[in-house]
């Protein structure tokens, strides 16, 4: 597989989607349930924190009582609660408390004197001293929150959410200053992140599958369009014009095979036109070669004793070669006048071109003796190529002198209708019949009249003409009656052609 091909781009893009796809799924978990666990044990820490304060309160108290009940009063009491309470933890903290954290209790025995641990109870022992002396300093309770462990670790090994320590400064008759330390572990909150891991990651490997599989289904599918279109262009290249890419659908790829398919019908079409005028081409030059081969043969056989017939077949050879150039030069013409040429946009009088093209033909038709009528002196503009429109009325011009028995009428009449220009060409002549108007302007195309006419037209002429008249923006009519005549009618718009 080629780095830069589509499958390689598609692979590696739908590969980075699936990546993200999963980084995201895991992080997200991890991160919205750990938030969930850290403020949960920040709850627990506090909550934690309140009921040792109490215990230590209600401990004091009962100090206090007993003190009384034994008779002490004043200094002496004091220092018996004072003994009491920091001589060992009060009963609450080494039984139920102290399962859910670890505490430590710090005196300052008279004021001046280092703060110094009374007791301890779990295995949080060794708190932050400078908190702690905040505590004793301003007498307010101080938190310490752990920050946010390593998502990594979290994620992949093991949770983990830190020691939550809450600083309370607590009264205690006979001592002059006391905190209790309290230490909470979120170890409950850990164990559910830590049970969150394996579905996480499970869902992350769905995840990742899924993406993988969905993006080998589009790239297998965008292949096969590919591929198709592939195929299809293979074959139409070395000639296979028959295939068609499938059309079911409406999206842009039936849209992309509808215009192909389209395109290949009009390659076939093309072809096929290409080929019977290939065909035609040759036909008609092989009349003219047989001819002359025939002639050349008779030449060979009898030309050196018989004159006359020498003659005959010498002007018969000359007949048919000039027949052969007719035809090659009226090819030339069809093909240079189809060739991809931008036509020019010029503005032009098209009664100047009308009497030029009259005039040449009554020169070429002089023995004819027709009577020939043109546009007056007035002129009518429009812009286009004015020798491609020459050339076109020329032929509908010379066919209507040449199928227009001697001493007949010619006449090219124009006219302004809104934004288009309408040119006719009449004539008196033999007329087309019915039958043949539909196809007069296919190449080689001949109706049966003129070929009894023996004009040696090869019809080429009236394909040429419509040619030049379809891309200059124009359309071209033909009405006939047999033995009247003929009439062609030119419509060109006025202000451009294609
Ligand atoms: P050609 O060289 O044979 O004249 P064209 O393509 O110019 O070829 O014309 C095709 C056929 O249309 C002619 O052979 C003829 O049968 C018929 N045709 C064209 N113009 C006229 C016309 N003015 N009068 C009668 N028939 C015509």
């Amino acid at each position: 597989m080629r780095f830069s091909s589509i499958r390689a781009r598609v692979a590696i893009v739908s590969t980075a989607f699936a990546l993200a796809l999963v980084g995201s799924v895991a992080v997200g978990t991890y991160v919205l349930v750990a938030n969930g666990m850290r403020s949960a044990a920040v709850e627990t820490a506090d909550r934690l924190a309140g009921a040792a304060e109490r215990a230590l309160v209600n401990a004091v108290r009962s100090a206090e009582a007993s003190a009384t009940h034994d008779g002490l009063t004043g200094t002496e009491a004091d220092e018996a609660v004072a003994a009491l309470i920091t001589g060992t933890p009060p009963t609450p903290f080494a039984e139920g408390l102290a399962y859910e954290g670890s505490f430590a209790l710090h005196v300052v025995d008279a004021p001046g004197d280092a703060p110094r641990r009374a007791w301890d109870v779990g295995d949080q022992a060794e708190t932050d001293a400078t908190m702690r002396a905040a505590a004793l300093r301003t007498g307010k309770t101080q938190r310490y929150v752990p920050g946010a462990q390593s998502l990594f670790t979290g994620l992949l090994i093991k949770a983990e959410l830190g020691w939550h320590t809450t600083h309370v400064p607590v009264r205690i008759p006979g001592i002059s200053a006391a905190v209790l330390d309290v230490s909470y572990a979120p170890h409950a909150q850990e164990a559910i992140l830590d049970a969150t891991r394996a579905p996480m990651l499970v869902l992350a490997a769905v995840a990742l599958v899924g993406s993988l599989l969905i993006a080998a289904g589009a790239t297998r599918w965008a292949m096969s369009l590919i591929e198709n279109l592939k195929h299809t262009a293979d074959s139409v290249d070395v000639g296979m014009l028959d295939i068609r890419l499938p059309e079911e659908g409406d999206n842009e790829v039936s849209d992309l095979a509808r215009s192909l398919n389209r395109l290949i019908d009009s390659l076939q079409r093309r072809n096929e036109v290409q080929a019977r005028f290939i065909a035609d081409a040759s036909h008609e030059l092989a009349t003219p070669v047989a001819g002359i081969r025939g002639y050349v043969n008779i030449l060979r056989a009898w030309g050196a004793e018989d004159l006359a017939l020498r003659e005959e077949a010498v002007g018969a050879i000359d007949r048919e070669s000039r027949r052969m150039a007719r035809l090659c030069s009226d090819l030339l013409s069809l093909i240079r006048s189809e060739e991809q040429v931008e036509y020019r946009q010029t503005r032009y009088d098209i009664n100047a071109v009308c009497r030029e093209v009259l005039a040449n033909a009554a020169t070429r038709y002089l023995e004819k003796a027709h009577e020939y009528t043109g546009p007056g002196e007035g002129v009518l503009w429009l812009h286009g190529d004015a020798d491609r429109i020459e050339e076109a009325l020329g032929i509908l011009v010379d066919n209507a002198c040449k199928y227009t028995p001697d001493g007949g009428r010619v006449s090219v009449t124009t006219r302004r209708s809104r934004d288009r220009i309408i040119i006719e060409v009449a004539d008196t002549g033999v007329g087309i019949p019915e039958a043949d108007l539909p196809n007069v302007f296919e190449r080689f195309y001949r109706s049966d009249l003129s070929r009894s006419q023996e004009t040696g037209g090869f019809g080429l002429g009236l394909a040429i003409a419509k040619h030049i008249i379809d891309v200059s923006g124009g359309t071209i009519k033909v009405r006939s009656a047999v033995g009247r005549g003929t009439t062609f009618e030119v419509v060109l718009p006025r202000q451009r052609g294609r």
